[in-house]
């Protein structure tokens, strides 16, 4: 007879959303609408309508965001950060991971409950349009327990779809432009096939966060709930129970013998939290500091006609009695790390050159030789012309009669805010090199005040190279056999 192994049972609460075999248990979540659900529910829909309205808004004749991943350029308002500007972009980036650090020092994980995407569409888009069809959240619960797939379920599932398809090409926009965008939609997907899997992939992704997915991602995916610990103090904002009111808790509210804290143990402050924890525990990793729980209580004190305030926003020395500090050390010292990389980052943008070159080695062999004893060098000329306007670059040498520029389009035209990258040739005679190189300056300009020189090194034949050629030469002339040409495929 075949024996069945026992599940194996957690000996205490590993997550909130998994039993104690293991099995997922889903979060129906009761709403509780109450004053903060109503203000964060308004600005849920105006975070979802800048998302949406952001790909269609221009600034100084540019998309107001642009984040153009094959060009390496990025435009922030008005401004278009080119490949060259990895100093900027590194000091606006520590900018914004200071600027969380100070909110969430001093206001918790303000962006978890009030700002976060997962948060804003779980609540105010996905939930419900699934409250709405499945009958609540307890007709949610009820599907849950009949298990199978119930037709109201697939119907559901379907809107989910459109809505993550219609997600995926908003996000889409931000990083191809919404003309782009447009032009695709309007053609077969065989005209830009790589395109079209990406927004498939990102359309499956959403789909599969929101409607299975869900609190996962705030509770295992997302680093930002794990770095929590390490952001907050006693002082942050955070969402409390209050025990030395609450305790000890008992159902009930007829009769109530002396000496009962306010908690009556109904379980709303659970029933609605997304995330499925029991703020009374105290602070909590799944905690997202959504508020749901301090409309529910707040609900309940208002009809057994206690204060507001059981649950609450405080801070953990509130909880032990002392006064929130709004002013510490942290909260004084990353203000000024902010005006620092703020400060940096501006003085940067304000003095970075309008036109950039960089010269770069041509990608195969260094230099050729050539029958004629010359050698010919390929130079790659990077522009990153941050003007708005398109600039004709014009590239010549200075100081160099002996070397020969071929350069196939010159002035070379760049367009307002982009980086292109043109080759050119230079022949020189193989007796100018020294030790393996020789020195060039190209001179650049544009005839609107860009006007630079650079200096460049060209790699080719050292003198044992040179020897050999001079060798071969003179050995042509004496009727010698062949020799290996020296120099070409280094
Ligand atoms: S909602 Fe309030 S009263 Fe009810 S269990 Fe939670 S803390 Fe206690
Ligand atoms: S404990 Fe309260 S604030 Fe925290 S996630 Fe749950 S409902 Fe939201």
């Amino acid at each position: 007879m075949a024996v069945h192994p026992q599940p194996v049972q957690a000996p205490e609460r590993v997550l909130s959303t998994l039993n104690a075999d293991g099995s997922r248990r889903w979060i129906r979540p009761r709403p509780s609408p109450g004053s903060w659900w109503t203000r964060r529910r308004a600005l849920a829909y105006v975070l979802m309508f800048v998302f949406f309205v952001i790909p269609y808004l221009k600034m100084a004749d540019k998309p107001l965001i642009l984040l153009d991943l094959p060009r390496r350029e990025f435009t922030l308002f008005g401004t278009t950060f080119l490949p060259t500007d990895t100093l900027l972009f590194m000091l606006l980036f520590v900018s914004m991971a200071i600027l969380v650090f100070l909110i969430t020092a001093i206001y918790g994980r303000v962006w978890c409950g009030w700002g976060c995407p997962q948060t804003v569409y779980m609540e105010y888009l996905f939930r419900p349009i699934e409250q709405a069809l499945e009958g609540g959240f307890r007709g949610s619960l009820r599907m849950d327990k009949a298990g199978g797939l119930a037709p109201v379920r697939l119907l559901k599932h379907a809107i989910y779809l459109v809505l993550a398809m219609f997600l995926a090409h908003t996000f889409l926009a931000y990083f191809v432009g919404i003309d782009q965008l447009v032009r695709w939609v309007q053609s077969s997907p065989k005209e830009h096939p790589v395109a079209f899997m990406v927004m498939a992939g990102t359309t499956l992704a959403i789909f599969i966060d929101f409607s299975w997915f869900r609190e996962q991602t705030c509770l295992v995916a997302c680093p930002y709930g794990r770095l929590q610990t390490v952001l907050f103090d006693r002082d942050s904002l955070i969402v409390i129970y209050d025990p030395a009111r609450g305790e000890p808790r008992a159902k009930g509210t007829v009769d109530r013998p002396e000496g009962l804290g306010d908690c009556i143990d109904c379980g709303m402050c659970s029933r609605t939290c997304p995330t499925g924890i029991d703020i009374r525990e105290g602070l909590q990793m799944e905690c997202v500091h959504c508020t749901q729980c301090i409309d529910a209580c707040d609900e309940i004190m208002t009809n057994i006609g206690k204060p507001t305030g059981l649950i609450r926003y405080g801070s953990k020395s509130e909880l032990d009695g002392k006064k929130r500090r709004f002013l510490r050390t942290r909260v004084m010292l990353y203000p000024i790390a902010l005006l620092i990389s703020l400060g940096l980052f501006l003085w940067n943008l304000e003095n970075r050159a309008s036109t950039e070159v960089t010269l770069l080695r041509s990608l195969g062999t260094p230099y050729q030789m050539r029958e004629d004893g010359t050698v010919v060098n390929q130079v790659r000329l990077k522009f990153s012309n941050r003007n708005r306007d398109e600039r004709g670059y014009h590239i010549s040498l200075a100081g160099t009669p002996d070397v020969q520029l071929i350069s196939p389009i010159n002035p070379f035209p760049v367009t307002g805010g982009h980086t292109l990258t043109t080759t050119v040739f230079l022949v020189s005679s193989a007796a100018s090199f020294e030790n393996g190189q020789r020195s060039v300056m190209f001179h650049v300009s544009e005839g609107r005040g860009f006007d630079r020189t650079y200096l460049y090194r060209l790699p080719g034949p050292d003198d044992r190279e040179r020897r050999m050629l001079e060798g071969e030469e003179h050995g042509e002339h004496e009727g010698a056999p062949d020799a290996p040409k020296p120099g070409s495929g280094h």
